[in-house]
């Protein structure tokens, strides 16, 4: 970042950091559609290929509408560091393969998303790679995963759907003491209500596909850390490996930062007022949102998060009926599982991201058959309230 960056604040940064305007003048960011790029010399090329020189060598290396997304991002994180992918799940995988070797050994939160849960256990653990999975908000739990080959702690906070909270400040601690390195991926807050960064952590990881797009039109993911860390060792590997991000997708993304920090607060807002409402329907037996006084870390939310966030979940009484019922009856409300769109999207758990638990496995987690997850997007809160009241009984 350059100091011209560093004076700024948050909304001014979201705007303007990163764009280099090229000699045509133009106000918005263009997008570089180009795969590789021309040298002026047979001697310039040489230099650029032995790394002599810096600058553009092909796409898949680097790209100028993705640097301008990757500087962006970098500046509202706090980060000297970012790197673009192609996905949320390339930019894990891209960490663990650039920082893990066989042996190395993870310990991570269970209340992660899917397919990083999927990546942990299939794929990483068939090189060697082994992951602990603890409950998230339980430092204990932490403490006595960690082993002398343990390398990297994984997290997400808050957790989806419960909305459950680490102390990253603790939980950093605890990596540094252990020689180990803390990743939290940052999709649900993104940096306009949390920077894991300033807290302690080591490494930030992005599902750009959510908030930061947050019209729900492009998959796109990014790495965020120390330059040693992200700038060698991360992108060495997606150099090479290839889930580089689209210079499309990249412009599209840049434009989400813009109005990332408006778009934060106003889901926020209608999440809060939605979940205040919940609280007082007689059908609901529990919500979950850390912007409510009953929420049992609201208190370390109001400490570590500058808003609540879009997500939360409530559990009716009625149990699978009950959700199905309330799901189906939604006019409004789109049946999808995708998140951090202007549109608000509804779920129920049980039958479809928890499918694959076993009933137990399901308790254990909290994923109750009457749970229902809403992804609170930028409609008029009234008519979400009278879109989730028309099926409640
Ligand atoms: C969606 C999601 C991912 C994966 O991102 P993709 O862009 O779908 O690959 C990772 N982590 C979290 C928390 C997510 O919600």
């Amino acid at each position: 970042m350059s100091e011209f960056e560093d004076d700024y604040h948050f909304d001014t940064l979201a705007v303007r950091a990163g764009q280099v305007r090229t000699a045509e003048g133009e106000h918005c960011e263009p997008v570089f559609a180009t795969s590789s790029y021309v040298f002026v010399s047979a001697a310039e090329a040489a230099a650029r290929f032995s790394g002599e020189q810096s600058g553009n060598i092909y796409s898949r290396f680097t790209n100028p509408t993705v640097r301008t997304f990757e500087q962006r991002l970098a500046a509202l994180e706090g980060a000297a560091s970012c790197v673009a992918t192609a996905s949320g799940m390339s930019a894990i995988l891209s960490t663990c393969l650039g920082l893990l070797k066989s042996g190395d050994h993870i310990v991570s939160s269970r209340s992660i998303f899917g397919s990083t849960t999927m990546l942990f256990t299939h794929y990483l653990a068939k090189f060697g790679i082994e992951t602990s999975f603890v409950d998230l908000s339980n430092i204990s739990d932490w403490t006595a995963a960690i082993r002398p080959e343990t390398r990297l702690l994984f997290l997400e906070t808050p957790s989806n759907p419960l909305t459950e909270l680490a102390d990253i400040g603790q939980l950093a601690a605890l990596a540094h003491r252990h020689d180990c390195l803390l990743a939290v991926d940052n999709c649900f807050c993104t940096p306009a209500l949390q920077q894991p960064i300033s807290l302690g952590a080591d490494i930030v990881i992005h599902s750009a596909t959510k908030f930061l797009d947050g019209q729900g039109r492009c998959i796109g993911g990014a790495v965020l850390g120390a330059k040693d860390i992200v700038g060698e060792h991360i992108f060495g590997f997606l150099r090479t490996a290839g889930p580089a991000m689209s210079p499309f997708n990249a412009w599209v993304f840049l434009k989400g930062l813009e109005t990332l920090s408006l778009r934060m607060k106003a889901h926020s807002a209608n999440a809060l007022a939605l979940a205040q409402w919940l609280e007082q329907q007689s059908s609901v037996k529990r919500v979950f949102y850390p912007g409510l006084e009953s929420h049992s870390q609201h208190q370390l939310a109001k400490r570590q998060q500058s808003g609540f966030g879009g997500l939360l979940s409530f559990e009716l009484n009625g149990g699978i009926e009950a959700g199905w019922k309330l799901i189906d009856a939604t006019r409004l409300i789109s049946i999808t599982a995708n998140l951090g769109d202007t549109k608000s999207t509804i779920t129920h758990p049980a039958t479809t991201t928890h499918n694959r638990l076993t009933p137990q496995q399901r308790e254990q987690a909290g994923i109750a058959d009457g749970l229902i997850r809403v992804a609170v997007g930028l409609e008029d809160v009234e008519d979400l309230k009278n879109d989730l009241a028309r099926g409640m009984v």
